[in-house]
């Protein structure tokens, strides 16, 4: 295995959707490459992050007001000030 099958299988490992036997390559590349262990170790933080993004369920972004209601909203924010 490679270092760039590595990155590509990490996320599949990490969801446990690998294989078996691709779960035992990457296991043993993972033993033998430093490099790989760092890549796993930034993964690993950046999917914290996202998590930590995930835990403010309460600040939806509306998809369906039109651009129009918007600018008039700021516009009248703006006024109050
Ligand atoms: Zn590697």
């Amino acid at each position: 295995m490679t270092c760039r099958e590595f990155s590509e299988f990490l996320s599949d490992y990490l969801a446990s959707e690998l294989p078996a036997e691709a779960r035992q390559a990457f296991q043993q590349h993972f033993d033998e490459c430093p490099t790989c262990i760092d890549y796993v170790k930034s993964f690993e933080s950046t999917i914290r992050l996202g998590q930590c993004v995930c835990t403010h369920p309460d600040d939806p972004v509306p998809q369906d007001v039109p651009e129009d209601l918007v600018k008039a909203i700021l516009a009248g924010r703006k006024k109050l000030k």
